[in-house]
């Protein structure tokens, strides 16, 4: 009798710490995970336009209120920080634009993104980490994909043309039959697909316009594509999609409302500087000549409307100071201001690179999948926590990183909860055997 019990008791326990110390994802196989980015989506632009998808996604998986993207609210130095979990001082992309402060070398954003010596500064981006841990990545025109990490390239990679269209939805819905052919058929695990929409629309004609609320809707239809490109390749039960962004935008202030900036007035750049980057939004970059930097930030800190930094006294919340490639003194429009250099001849309604606190500047965080909670409404958080969390998807160990999992980990279906379980089950077991050794 005591020999059959004890049978029942062993194959109870074992029943019990098996489903215990299940994985996050199904034990046979793990989940893959799609990352996509819709480059300057506004944390709030879905919410004067009719967006069903969007809305559905909301019930069937995870949104954040918004999230904030790291101290330099810019395309690459953001999506560079979401897909290493890095500040932006210590992978060092700290521009869209590859530049040489001493050669006075510009690279053009799109030129940039080719060229591995402006990414490959010993950080490590998730698409090498997962792949030295034997999976399988892809990086369908994502900033930072097409560039090698310690000589290693990525498995697979697209990189826009130079003259490539960004807002036809035909061929954004090609990529999604791209990436899910990718998925079912060759066994990738994680794939990162970057739309460079709505940034476009925002810069060219404003956050406000009605043709920003149209691509809002072009995105919307996307987005219910893709969920039925899932359904189709039968991957809805093995993979997760987060769906995130760089920055906001901002309408840009112009004249009559606003006395324009143009920082020529309060310093003689010729004269002071011998590099810079302006006229290029809300953050400005310059080098002063030998032994003027005192006198170039005492000269813009008499400007209105910006604020001006000595590289070593940034704020430490910028994560910015440690960075070896900007140079001695960085500028910080307030918002809506163009650092204009000389002249005016921005012609953007819209634009970025303000300070990462403002709430125009915030962005999207969407995700659901096998992996994700129902209907969870998280709080907001740094873009810089997404990387742990798509280690722990891909269950791969991660590389250092800045981020932390506790932020976003409440957002999973089993939390935690295999420790927990565990510990449960631990303790059930010694009661059952205490009450055996007492009968
Ligand atoms: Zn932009």
């Amino acid at each position: 009798m005591r020999k059959i019990m004890r049978l029942e008791l062993f194959l109870v326990v074992s029943a019990l710490l098996g489903t215990a110390c299940k994985p996050l994802s199904k034990v046979a196989g793990r989940n893959k995970l799609l990352l996509i980015s819709f480059d300057g989506f506004r944390w709030d632009y879905d919410q004067d336009v009719d967006t069903p998808n969007l809305d559905q996604l909301a019930v069937d998986g995870v949104k954040a209120k918004y999230i904030t993207p790291p101290m330099l609210t810019m395309t690459s130095p953001s999506h560079f920080t979401t897909i290493t979990g890095r500040w932006v001082e210590d992978h060092e992309v700290v521009h869209n634009m590859m530049f040489n402060t001493t050669t006075n070398q510009k690279v053009p954003h799109k030129e940039t993104l080719k060229r591995s010596e402006w990414w490959d500064n010993g950080v490590l981006p998730l698409w090498i980490t997962a792949q030295d841990q034997g999976l399988k990545t892809a990086s369908f025109f994502y900033p930072g994909g097409a560039a090698k990490y310690r000589g290693k390239a990525v498995n697979r990679v697209l990189l826009e043309e130079p003259n490539h269209k960004d807002d036809n939805e035909t061929e954004w819905r090609q990529n999604i039959n791209t990436v899910m052919r990718w998925f079912s058929e060759e066994d990738f695990s994680l794939v990162t697909l970057y739309y460079g929409e709505p940034d476009n629309v925002g810069h060219a004609k404003g956050p406000d316009h009605p043709d920003r609320k149209k691509i809002i809707q072009q995105i919307d239809r996307t987005i219910g594509y893709l969920r039925e490109a899932i359904e189709q390749h039968h991957l809805n039960d093995s993979l997760n999609v987060i769906i995130t962004s760089d920055h906001g935008m901002t309408t840009v202030k112009k004249r009559p409302q606003v006395d324009e900036l143009i920082l020529n007035k309060y310093l003689n750049l010729f004269q002071l500087a011998s590099f810079e980057i302006l006229d290029y939004g809300g953050f400005g970059i310059i080098t002063p000549k030998p032994g003027k930097e005192q006198e170039v930030f005492d000269a813009l800190s008499m400007a209105p409307n910006l604020t001006v930094y000595k590289k070593n006294e940034i704020p430490e919340n910028f994560h910015l100071g440690k960075s070896e490639r900007l140079p001695p003194i960085v500028v910080v429009a307030d918002l809506g201001f163009n650092l204009n250099s000389r002249i005016i001849i921005y012609v953007n309604k819209g634009d970025h690179g303000f300070h990462n606190g403002e709430m125009d500047m915030k962005t999207i965080f969407r995700a659901f999948g096998p992996d994700f909670k129902r209907n969870f409404l998280s709080e907001p958080f740094d873009s810089i926590h997404i990387y742990p969390l798509m280690c722990k998807l891909l269950q791969i160990e991660p590389a250092p990183h800045n981020g932390s999992l506790t932020v976003t980990e409440d957002m999973l279906q089993h939390n935690g909860g295999s420790q927990n379980a565990r510990l449960s089950v631990a303790l059930l077991l010694s009661m059952l055997l205490f009450t055996f050794t007492t009968l």
